[in-house]
């Protein structure tokens, strides 16, 4: 599926974008170049939040910089991360209102959730997120970014996928994470869904089953719950990790169980049975549940909500040199 910012995006190899003479530029990159070796005082990997923000930091305070990105699609964050997750929980939220608003001595009857709509919205707000972190980075000054993959080959320099080369005093690694789907779903990909595919969907599920109890999964589980999907987290530890404190997380889970069903302690099996994706699980609790599509749009859907660093080939065990 492909990932929201890149849809026209302009740039090409090196992002250009406006002169500024007192910008310091890095040796090498003040125009278009195919120079094999590139120096700076700081190279920054890697251009989502993090990476933004570091080199804006090191330029602001004069030194030359360089940002490679593969991609520089906008941000994590922006894309499939903090915007629309958040943008999909104020859609729940306005319908958990609508439900409670009662405390409040307003009676109303069940909101009606039409998911393509609330789909068409998050999108619409999110890609206005995106073009806006897009715009930060067309006013970079040009020669700076460098749309390319690297990796370490030494504690002082990167190679580029294109053969080049960047030696630099400091390195900052902003590379992110990715989802990392269970084993358990190999030969399922096809009906998985992760951060990078769960916002396209074309309108709400009937059904979802959410994999992993973090802080990502739990706020997908209940903004979906909210919006009348039938929501299921299972999770493999007995407790929360994000939560170390056991009163504390034992009070959060009984709080949500009260609005979602949440599986604590088991394991998990999948299996396809043709579009329909049957999920059995053992441990503190057991049972069995088929995810179904009941329409072309609606289809079993998983998650994978556990994230992987994104790899930049550490040159060394100690990674001296990298900040
Ligand atoms: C669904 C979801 C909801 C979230 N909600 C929140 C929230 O509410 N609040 C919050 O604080 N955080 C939230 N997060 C986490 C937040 O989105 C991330 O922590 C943040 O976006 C990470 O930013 P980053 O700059 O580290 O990495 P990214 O934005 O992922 O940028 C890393 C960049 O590095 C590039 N890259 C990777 N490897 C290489 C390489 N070898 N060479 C060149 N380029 C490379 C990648 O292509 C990418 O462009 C959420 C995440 C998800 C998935």
């Amino acid at each position: 599926m492909e990932r929201p910012g890149l849809r026209g995006s302009p740039f090409s190899d090196q992002v250009p974008a406006r002169a500024n003479k007192r910008t310091p530029v890095a040796k090498g990159l003040s125009e278009r170049s195919t120079m094999a070796e590139m120096h700076c005082d700081v190279a920054i990997i890697g251009a989502g939040t993090a990476g933004l923000a570091a080199e804006r930091a090191a330029r602001r305070d004069g030194a030359r910089t360089l940002l490679i990105d593969d991609r520089f699609a906008g941000t994590t964050c922006a894309t499939v991360g903090c915007m629309p997750s958040k943008l999909l929980i104020a859609a729940a939220n306005a319908a958990h209102n609508v439900r409670k608003a009662s405390i409040f001595g307003i009676r109303t009857s069940e909101p009606a959730i039409d998911g393509q709509a609330v789909m068409v919205r998050l999108r619409k707000e999110r890609d206005a997120f995106v073009s806006s972190t897009l715009k930060t980075i067309s006013e970079i000054p040009f020669g700076i970014c460098v749309r390319q993959r690297a990796r370490f080959i030494d504690a002082r320099t990167l190679q580029l996928d294109d053969g080049r080369r960047v030696s630099a005093k400091a390195f900052v690694v902003a590379t992110g994470a990715r989802p990392a789907v269970p084993k358990v779903f190999d030969g399922l990909k096809d009906l998985v869904l992760t951060n990078e595919s769960v916002f396209e969907l074309p309108t709400l599920p009937r059904s979802m089953a959410v994999v992993g109890a973090g802080p990502l999964g739990l706020e997908l589980a209940q903004a979906l719950t909210r919006l009348g999907v039938e929501t299921h987290v299972f999770e493999q530890s007995d407790r929360l990790s994000a939560i170390p404190d056991t009163d504390v997380a034992n009070a959060f889970i009984s709080q949500l169980s009260a609005e979602l069903s949440i599986h604590l302690g088991i394991g998990l099996e999948a299996a396809r049975t043709g579009d329909l994706v049957q999920i059995s699980w053992s441990g503190t609790s057991s049972g069995m549940k088929t995810f179904e599509a009941g329409t072309s749009t609606a289809q079993a859907a998983m998650r994978g909500v556990a994230r992987r660093k994104n790899d930049w080939s550490p040159p060394c065990k100690s990674s001296r040199g990298i900040t």
